[in-house]
């Protein structure tokens, strides 16, 4: 049918519509994007609002760097960032952020204003965007040092995805209150909080850290001190010493089928390492676990990630010691930049992991170390 049609270029609006909604899938991608520039910003504090749900705005609010008013001109332009200058960073980037795109995305979704000040002027500036990341206007501004980025209307441009924001709108707030949790039980030097208004009513606030805790403090600041009742801290030393470097062939490809020779080879480019999983989780003893697995954290050097094999061999062992639960589980996995690549998908969240099986066995032995002692008690309460 369309082979007589003359191949042509999309013209560049639509394919920044286009791409931008992959990008930023739902309202909870909007929220992590907005809450990483601030935490990249060097924050102390940040406030997540969202007003009628997410449906009418969310602010984040910040009391980081601020932008400069050159900066404030590229700030939303499609791969502008301040964070990443060429492909070779990627292997040491640390930063939440470095494709430059999430303003220039939420841009082309919503109505995007941000309101910022360096601390360098005794006021700030209000800029309002349009879809394309143009400033369209720009007034001064009350602020003092930091930055708010409001997005209004979500996905008012996309009929289809609106319909299902205002359909599913509980569910994906939902979502936003999960993701600003993982954030905020990991940041022990930021306060994060998280407030919410509908209609005239007086704001709520759901979640408060206090900025200067303990990942534990963190967890009962979010959850209560009930859900620190019986867990656990550990520290797992998974690999110490000698690992290749992710240079060499073998190495990139060890989650592979044919898993590159252990122990013996005398490659060059074998690099200490060192790759520690610490955190908290439920102890096995019998009636100290969850329904489900809806409460478990995975982090990479403190980046919320999905991690389902390191998540799963984690359910497996604790199921070997309690059939009847799933742990409750905060685990930040440590290791240098260069043994991961988080530059796998546009979210950021799927975690390339090279050398993965070898981490995923250590991790199997040690926490069965771990649980050990408590599996006379887990017989005894069944017992009873
Ligand atoms: P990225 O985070 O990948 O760089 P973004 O589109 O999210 O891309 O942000 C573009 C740039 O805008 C960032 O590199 C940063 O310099 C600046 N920026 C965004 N949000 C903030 C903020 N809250 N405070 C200070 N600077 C910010
Ligand atoms: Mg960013």
């Amino acid at each position: 049918m369309a082979s007589g049609n003359a191949i042509k270029a999309i013209d560049r609006e639509s394919v920044h519509r286009i791409c931008s909604g992959q990008v930023v899938l739902d309202m909870a991608t909007a929220v992590k994007e907005l809450l990483e520039n601030s935490l990249d910003a060097g924050s102390t504090s940040i406030v997540v609002k969202f007003k009628q749900n997410g449906l009418e705005y969310i602010t984040v609010t910040d009391n980081g760097c601020g932008i400069t008013d050159a900066n404030l001109e590229t700030l939303a332009l499609k791969h502008y960032t301040s964070k990443l200058r060429s492909f070779n960073d990627l292997a040491s980037v640390r930063s939440f952020g470095f494709r430059g795109e999430a303003l220039s995305s939420l841009c082309a979704l919503a109505h995007v204003t941000v309101t910022t000040s360096t601390g360098a002027a005794p006021t700030g500036l209000l800029v309002e965007y349009n879809s394309d990341g143009v400033i369209q206007s720009k007034t001064p501004a009350p602020m003092t040092k930091g930055t708010i980025v409001k997005i209004s209307n979500l996905f008012e441009g996309m009929p289809v995805r609106r319909s299902e924001f205002v359909k599913n709108i509980k569910r994906e707030y939902n979502k936003c209150i999960g993701l600003v949790q993982a954030y905020a039980l990991i940041a022990t030097n930021v306060r994060i909080s998280c407030v919410s208004q509908l209609d005239k009513k007086p704001a709520v606030t759901y979640i408060a850290t206090s900025g200067n805790a303990t990942v534990r403090q963190n967890i009962i600041n979010v959850f209560g001190p009930k859900a620190m009742a019986d867990l656990i801290d550990f520290e797992l030393k998974l690999v110490e010493g000698k690992l290749k470097s992710p240079s060499n062939k073998e190495w990139a490809n060890s989650d592979g089928e044919q898993e590159g020779g252990d122990g013996d080879d005398q490659d060059d480019d074998e690099q200490d390492q060192e790759i520690i999983l610490t955190g908290h989780i439920s102890s096995p003893s019998f009636g100290k676990g969850r329904s489900s697995t809806d409460r478990q954290y995975l982090f990479i050097n403190g980046r919320p990630c999905v991690l389902p094999k390191i998540a799963r061999v984690i359910n497996e062992v604790y199921h070997s010691f309690n059939t009847n639960q799933s742990p409750f589980l905060v685990a930040n996995l440590i290791l240098p930049t260069a043994a991961y690549d988080v530059n796998v998908s546009p979210d950021k969240r799927t975690i390339f992991l090279h050398n993965e099986r070898r981490i995923v066995e250590e991790l199997r032995n040690e926490l069965t170390k771990l649980f050990e002692p408590s599996r006379s008690t887990f017989a005894v309460s069944q017992a009873s």
